[in-house]
């Protein structure tokens, strides 16, 4: 994947655009959320140029509703542990039910048990070797390292557990301590998986193809194991991750082509949060505030589970009308149509339709026409 060096003009102009504090990594869970509002102009800058956007928010005093608590945190760990106990021995009972993967084919290896400054180098030189078809090269991969470029900048990832099949495929193991009642999950839940998931299926491909591996190996099936009702007993689901996979690739690119986005920016716009030598922030609120402003933003309600300015964009998207507020579904629908001032107006006809929404225009009046029929 290319992206942009740190001489070329645009990362330079990125770099000027975070200010004076060091890039804020990428952990998957950011990378993943990155697809979650691939029309973001505002997100893919503050992305691209690494800024610490939940630093920002908390200083804009808008800080985000996120975080997990640490109930949740303790049993996440606890499910964790006990699919990996013994060697993952209740995850191999998963996977042979949904994998088919057969007994005698199972070595496990915990890369973990690396020093840390190896481990990327020690995951590339186990996978090279299984994706070659060594016979000791092992069939899950525990705590593997991966990496993926975001804008001119490496981002360091680790899978729950990556499971290989001698048949050929790599398959990436999702755990999650959100709960399957009779079959089903939360839709949120299960969908901020899958784009999780599709972040280490992406940096897996990649790191196949750079080791000159058929990309195509891994796995666009990822295997999602949950606890089933409520009870600690783990389940284990196939999610296909195609939809993630090209949504992501689709940001990625774009935030490696960040060019027309920053051209179209006032030459001294700058997200600098200023700190000071204690670390907190000194810019003036109004002013970085400002600078925000100066972004063109899609907020949608899906952004209050995916990214850490959502408060500070509902309240922007409410100071102005807009129709972001009323979902991404109506949003499209409404297409061109920015407010709901703007909406009402052509809806009633006491505003005229500017050039291209005449048919949205005509929507809105048929629309607005049948609710008065139903009201009277
Ligand atoms: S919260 Fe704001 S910056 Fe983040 S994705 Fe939504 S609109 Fe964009």
């Amino acid at each position: 994947m290319s992206g942009l060096r740190r001489e070329d003009g645009p990362a330079h102009r990125l770099d000027a655009l975070r200010g004076t504090t060091p890039p804020k990594p990428h952990d998957a869970r950011a990378i993943a959320a990155l697809a979650a509002n691939p029309g973001c102009a505002r997100r893919a800058l503050m992305d691209g140029a690494g800024v610490d956007k939940d630093a920002a928010a908390r200083h804009l005093g808008f800080p985000a509703p996120f975080g997990q608590s640490p109930f949740a945190i303790t049993r996440g760990n606890a499910f964790e542990a006990l699919v990996k106990a013994d060697g993952c021995a209740e995850l191999l009972r998963l996977l042979r039910e949904v994998l088919g993967l057969p007994v005698a084919e199972v070595a496990y290896h915990d890369v973990e048990n690396v020093g840390a400054h190896l481990r990327h180098t020690h995951t590339r030189a186990l996978f090279d070797r299984a994706a070659r078809g060594d016979q000791d090269a092992g069939t899950l991969f525990d705590h593997p390292l991966l990496s993926l470029e975001i804008a001119g900048h490496v981002a360091f990832l680790e899978p729950d557990v990556v499971a290989f099949q001698l048949s050929g495929r790599f398959h990436v193991v999702e755990i999650k301590s959100f709960a399957v009642v009779d079959g089903q999950a939360d839709p949120g839940a299960v969908a901020a998986a899958a784009r999780q998931a599709a972040v280490y299926v992406l940096a897996l491909r990649t790191m196949l193809e750079e080791l000159g591996h058929d990309p195509l190996t891994v796995s666009h099936d990822v295997v999602l194991v949950c606890p089933e009702n409520f009870a600690n007993r783990p389940v284990a689901t196939l999610v296909d991750v195609r939809r993630q996979l090209a949504v992501l690739r689709r940001q990625l690119t774009r935030m490696t082509g960040l060019d027309r986005l920053l051209a179209a920016l006032p030459d001294d716009l700058s997200f600098d949060l200023r700190p000071g030598e204690d670390g907190r922030p000194t810019r003036p609120v109004a002013e970085l505030a400002d600078a925000l402003h100066r972004t063109t933003a899609r907020y949608a309600p899906d952004c209050l589970s995916t990214c850490d300015l959502c408060f500070f964009c509902r309240d922007e998207a409410r100071q102005e009308g807009a129709s972001d507020l009323l979902g991404r579904q109506v949003r499209d629908e409404l297409g061109g149509v920015a407010s709901v001032a703007e909406a009402l107006g052509l809806a009633d006809g006491l505003r005229d339709p500017a050039d291209g929404q005449e048919e949205i225009a005509g929507l809105l009046r048929n629309a607005e026409r049948l609710r008065r029929e139903c009201l009277s």
